[in-house]
Parts: structure tokens; sequence; C-alpha cells
């Protein structure tokens, strides 16, 4: 497989933010192409069109890596949905999809691997060999069919992420290990998500941080002790939901009574593209260093941060022009205002 550009993911970084995007699950599920629940990437192999569309979406709107849709595709997952014999298949056409995408501009490809809930920290010797068989197998066929890096996320483990790390590393491709964030300040085998970040950057993680679970407001404080505490660079790819103090998970958001949005109910806490806008901005004052969106996000989320970090891309063609509206002219100022609550207090 031929390299579609000279410039990998650290020379990027190395240059500046890199913007990224995911959430494919979410919304290709939003988009009826994919089953709530078991959340198999299904749609790869049944409507390839449909994940590429939604590659070439996000590409337009500035996102410069293309992330294979292999999220979930792997082998404890499929078998819950009866397609084992599918597994090869699936995985290397979503490889094969995201670069067919990648290739129509500059983006790069990602291989991408996540919690497998096969990991169980009480019996870890037995259960990392089945972990890493996973990742050795979805990430050899992802190499054979093209990747530029790995994107290892949602990692509820420590104990996980590091098994992906060492896969990763053992194939001598830049590692992109992050953290889901679902407790309120310790992965599930009982690190501080910090510390945590610290240990992958040691054992040699080319980029640490969070993806999912958290939306901006609750997710920023975190990254930015993540920043203080490691030397490579560092991820935040949030969720565009309202989180808070009180709710400081999209998991944890109720609709009343006690009922939670999450994970089909979420819209009344969805953020606007101007509160993603100024999230990104943010993340650049902080010194993230790839900035992205998780579960819920979609392209015109991608093309507001990217204009806020001072980009013109494809999609921006199209961008508001409010002046140009016969109603609401310049009534419509929202450009500039700071849209979240301060998360330092
Ligand atoms: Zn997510």
């Amino acid at each position: 497989m031929t390299k579609r550009t000279s410039r990998g993911i650290l020379d990027r970084l190395k240059s500046g933010i890199v913007l990224g995007a995911e959430g494919y699950v979410f919304e290709l599920e939003r988009r009826g192409y994919i089953k709530a629940g078991p959340y198999v990437p299904e749609v790869v192999l049944d409507f390839p069109e449909a994940v590429k569309e939604l590659h070439r979406e996000f590409l337009r709107a500035g996102c410069e890596v293309m992330v294979a849709l292999t999220y979930y595709a792997h082998r404890e997952k499929l078998k819950d949905v009866g397609r084992e014999n599918d597994l090869e298949r699936m995985n290397r056409q979503a490889v094969q999809l995201a670069n067919e995408v990648a290739r129509e501009g500059d983006a790069l490809v990602a291989g991408n691997i996540c919690n497998t809930w096969a990991y169980d920290p009480h019996n870890a010797a037995e259960t990392s060999k089945t972990v890493r068989a996973m990742y050795e197998e979805q990430l050899g066929w992802a190499v054979e069919e093209g990747i530029d890096f790995v994107i290892s996320e949602t990692n509820d483990y420590l104990g996980e992420a590091l098994i992906a790390l060492e896969v990763i590393k053992q194939l001598k491709l830049p590692a992109m290990v992050t953290l889901a964030s679902v407790q309120r300040d310790q992965t599930r085998d009982g690190y501080d998500y910090v510390e945590a970040c610290k240990i992958l950057a040691d054992h040699g993680a080319d980029i640490v941080g969070l993806n999912c679970d958290r939306g901006p407001a609750t997710m920023l404080p975190i990254v930015e002790k993540v920043r203080t505490a490691v030397h490579c660079y560092v991820a935040a790819q949030p969720v565009p939901y309202r989180t808070s103090a009180e709710h400081p998970t999209f998991e944890s958001l109720e609709i009343g009574n006690g009922q939670r949005a999450f994970p089909l109910a979420l819209e009344p806490f969805l953020l606007n593209r101007f509160e993603m806008a100024d999230f990104a901005r943010r993340a650049q004052g902080i010194g993230v260093n790839y900035i992205g969106v998780c579960c819920g996000g979609a392209p015109h989320y991608v093309r507001a941060m990217a204009e806020s970090l001072g980009r013109t891309v494809p999609a921006s063609k199209y961008s508001p022009a409010m002046e140009l509206h016969p109603m609401l002219g310049t009534q419509v100022e929202t450009k500039d205002k700071v849209f979240l609550q301060d998360w330092k207090s």
C-alpha cells in the first residue's frame, strides 16, 4: 500500500495541532445503519458508501485523520451479533474505506482498537492473552491494508491500554492511547486518570489523553493536568454534550425522573457549534496537540473547531454568512462570544 502523504502524524504534531474526529458509531446509528445495543459496525460491509460519506464529510470539515471504523469490530463483539465469520472482511474493508477517502484529501489513516470487554484485572494473566490476540489480529489486517498510526481508544482499564500500546509498538507504528473516563477520578483498575496517562507515556505512547464520556467542561480540567504531567503529545476528544460537576459524564445525564439520557435521548444536552469551537480554542490554550470529538460528533462541529483554530477548510465555502439572511442579518453575532462556563472554578 503506497503512502498518501509524506507527513506522518508525528511530523504534523511537531508543527502544530492535528484535528481529529470520531463518533462514527454514534452518528451512523443515528443515520440508521448501526444497531444501538450491540453497536457493531456492520455498516462497513452492509453499507460501505455510508461509511465513506461520513469520512468524506469529516474530511471536508477539516479532519486530518480518517479513523478506520473498526470500533467494536473485534471477536467478542461480532460473536454477539452472529457475524464472527465476517471479522476479517469487516476489519480489512474498514481500513480500505478510510484509505479511499483519505486519498481524496491529505488525511492520514488511523487503525483503531478499543475496549474489548474481555479484560479482567482480577484475572489479568489469562484475559491479557485474549485481548492481545484480538488486538494483534485486528492490527495485523490493518497494517496489511495500510495505516499511518494507531488510535487505541476508550480504554476503561490501564492494563488493557498497556497491552494495546505494546502491540502497536511491536508493529513499529506511532501510538495514540486515550482513556475512557466513565468513573469520577480513576480507571476501572484503580489508576488516577492523570497517573494512568503518565504511565502510558513512560511506556512509550506518542500521544496520550482522554476520549469519549465527558463533555469539554469536565474533560478539559483533567486534560490540563495530563498536559503538565507528561512530555509527549496530548489528545482530547470529548463528547459534544453539556456535562457538569454534578453530571460529569454523558452516561450520567438525566432527562427527568432519574431516567438517564444515555445513549438514545441525549439530544437536549447537545452543545452547539460555537461551544465546540470554544472548546477547540481552550484546548489549544492549554497545549493540547490532538483535538477532536467523540460520540455525538458531527461535521458541523468539526468545521467550527477547524475555523476557530484559524483554518479554512473545504466546507468553509458554505460556512454561515448570516449578514445575508433577509430577516436575521447582523442580529446573529455569535462568532466570538464565550459560550462555555468557566470550568476552572
Ligand atoms: Zn465516544
